[in-house]
C-alpha cells in the first residue's frame, strides 16, 4: 500500500480494502471488451458508513471512484479508470423490509434482482423489472442503468419501480430522495435523476422499490417465422389488438442458431425468427395474430412457459460463445421495428459482419450484437462502421442510442448525434452541481 491507500484502509473497518493487483484486476472490467484502467484498489463496502468513509477520503484526495454492482454491464459503465478506487456494493445484500400491505420493498444495492423477485413472490407479489441478467445483476446496477427487461413492455423500466433512494454524494453527505408512497410530487424528481445516472452523480446505498401483484394465470406462445419482417409485423398486430402482453421478445436466425448449437432446441432449417409472447388470459388470440408463422407452440403449464422464456434468456451467453461481442441497444418507435430490422440485415450483409439480433420487441428495443474475433483487442474497423450505420438509422427512425444499457464509455462517440448542444451543456451543469471535483465515475455517460 502507498500513503493514499493506507489512509483509506485506516478510514475503513479491516478487510474492506483490497490492493492485491490480481484481485483488483478482476474488478476492473464489466462484460464489454472495453480495456480498463489500473485501479489503486477495491473497496468491498458492507454498509453505508463504508461508502461515506470512501467518498470522504476520495473527495479529500481527489481520487476517482467507480461504483460497481455485479459488473454485468454492457456499456463499459463499471470499467475502472486509471488511479481510481473501485467501490463494490455487491456485498450490501439485505432486503431490509418487504411490505405486502404497501407493496414496497426497501433493499440494499447488492441484492440480486431475481432474489428480490423471489422474495416478493412469497407474498403473491413480484418485482417487475427483469433484465435477462436478473439472476446475476444487482438492484444498484439496475437503478444506475435504469435497466429494462422482458416484462418492461407491460410494467415499465426500473425507474417506474423506484420510489425513493438513499444516495451517498461525492463529498460523503447522505441524501434521501423520494418517498414510500405510490404518489408524491414534492420538489424536483431527484429519484428519477439518479436512476440511469450510471454512477456519475452519487452512490446508491438503499432503495425503496414498488412491487406489483403477480399475475395469477398467464398464457405463453412461441411462434416461428420464415421471415424476420413477418415476425416484426406480428409484434405490432399483437399490441394493436389490445392483448397487453407482459412479454414480447424477438430473436433472429443467427441468435437462434447460436442457441441451437449450444442447447439443441430443435431449430427448423426454414426458421428465420422466433417471437415469444406472454399475456394474462388465453393464448388463442395471440396465436391467431401470428398468422404468418410457420409454427406456434403454446404453453399449457408454468413449467413449459418458463422453458420457452428460458430459450430467450440464453441468447446473450449463446452469442458470447461465438466470439467477442459489441452489443447495441437501440430503441425505435414500435411501428419502425420492421424497417429497423431490415436495415440491420442490410448493414450486416454489406459490411460482411455477423450481427445477431434479439429484441424486447414490444418496446421497440433491439440488441443487434456484432460478433468479432476473440483474438482482437477491440472491434475491427468494419464492425465500428456497421455499428455507426445502425445507430444513425435508429436515430433517423425517431429512436434512441440506448434503450436500457446506458452510455458508459462504449456509446460516447455517438452521444452528440442524439443529445444536442443545449441538453449536453445542461447535463454537464448537473454533473458539476453533484460532483464538482469530477471524481464519480469520471468520463462516463455524458
Ligand atoms: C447476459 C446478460 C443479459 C443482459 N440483459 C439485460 C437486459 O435484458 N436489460 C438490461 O437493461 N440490461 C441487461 N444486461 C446488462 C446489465 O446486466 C445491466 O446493465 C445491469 O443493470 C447491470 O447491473 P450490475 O449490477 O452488473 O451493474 P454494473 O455492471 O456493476 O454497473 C453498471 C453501472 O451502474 C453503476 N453502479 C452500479 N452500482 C451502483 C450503485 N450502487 N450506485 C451508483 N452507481 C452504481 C456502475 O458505475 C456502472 O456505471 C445484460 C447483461 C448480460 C451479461
Amino acid at each position: 500500500m502507498n500513503e493514499l491507500t493506507s489512509a483509506l484502509a485506516a478510514a475503513l473497518p479491516d478487510g474492506r480494502l483490497l490492493t492485491d493487483p490480481d484481485v483488483v484486476d478482476s474488478y476492473a472490467r464489466d462484460r464489454t471488451f472495453v480495456p480498463p484502467g489500473r485501479p489503486l484498489g477495491v473497496v468491498l463496502a458492507r454498509s453505508r458508513d463504508d461508502v461515506v468513509a470512501t467518498m470522504r477520503w476520495a473527495s479529500e484526495h481527489r481520487v476517482p471512484v467507480v461504483p460497481r454492482g455485479a459488473g454485468t454491464g454492457l456499456a463499459g459503465g463499471a470499467t475502472a479508470v486509471d488511479g481510481c478506487v473501485v467501490l463494490s456494493l455487491a456485498r450490501m445484500t439485505a432486503i431490509r423490509e418487504l411490505s405486502p400491505q404497501d407493496e414496497i420493498a426497501v433493499v440494499e444495492p447488492g441484492v440480486i434482482t431475481a432474489d428480490l423477485d423471489r422474495a416478493a413472490r412469497e407474498h403473491g407479489l413480484m418485482y417487475a423489472p427483469d433484465p435477462s441478467s436478473y439472476e446475476i445483476s444487482t438492484i444498484g446496477g439496475n437503478l444506475a442503468t435504469n435497466a429494462g427487461g422482458l416484462r418492461c413492455v407491460k410494467y415499465g423500466v426500473t425507474r417506474d419501480s423506484a420510489l425513493g433512494l438513499e444516495v451517498v454524494l461525492a463529498d460523503g453527505r447522505v441524501l434521501n430522495t423520494g418517498r414510500r408512497t405510490m404518489k408524491g410530487v414534492t420538489g424536483y424528481d431527484l429519484t428519477g435523476l439518479f436512476v440511469g445516472s450510471e454512477g456519475t452523480l452519487g452512490v446508491i446505498t438503499a432503495a425503496t422499490l414498488r412491487l406489483r401483484r403477480a399475475p395469477r394465470e398467464t398464457a405463453t406462445i412461441a411462434a416461428e417465422f420464415t421471415s424476420l419482417r413477418d415476425a416484426a409485423a406480428a409484434v405490432s398486430a399483437i399490441v394493436a389488438a389490445g392483448c397487453q402482453p407482459s412479454l414480447l421478445e424477438l430473436m433472429d436466425r443467427t441468435t437462434l442458431q447460436a442457441i441451437d448449437d449450444w442447447k439443441n432446441i430443435g431449430l427448423e432449417p426454414s426458421t428465420r425468427a422466433m417471437l415469444i409472447a406472454q399475456a394474462e388470459g388465453s393464448a388463442d388470440e395471440m396465436a391467431a395474430l401470428c398468422g404468418a408463422a410457420s409454427f406456434v407452440a403454446t404453453s399449457s403449464t408454468p413449467e413449459e412457459a418458463a422453458e420457452l422464456i428460458g430459450i430467450r434468456r440464453l441468447a446473450y451467453q449463446a452469442k458470447e460463445r461465438l466470439g467477442q461481442c459489441l452489443v447495441e441497444d437501440v430503441c425505435v418507435p414500435r411501428s419502425a421495428l420492421p424497417d429497423m430490422i431490415t436495415t440491420i440485415e442490410e448493414v450486416a450483409a454489406r459490411h460482411g459482419v455477423m450481427i445477431a439480433t434479439v429484441a424486447h420487441a414490444g418496446d421497440g428495443n433491439l440488441h443487434p450484437v456484432f460478433v468479432f474475433d476473440r483474438g482482437l483487442a477491440e472491434p475491427p474497423e468494419e464492425v465500428w462502421a456497421a455499428a455507426d450505420e445502425v445507430f444513425r438509422a435508429a436515430l433517423d427512425l425517431g429512436g434512441t442510442l440506448t434503450g436500457e444499457h446506458g452510455v458508459g464509455l462504449l456509446k460516447k462517440r455517438w452521444l452528440d448525434l442524439e443529445t444536442g448542444p443545449v441538453a449536453a451543456q445542461l447535463q454537464r451543469g448537473i454533473k458539476q452541481v453533484f460532483d464538482p471535483l469530477n471524481i464519480l465515475n469520471p468520463g462516463k455517460a455524458i
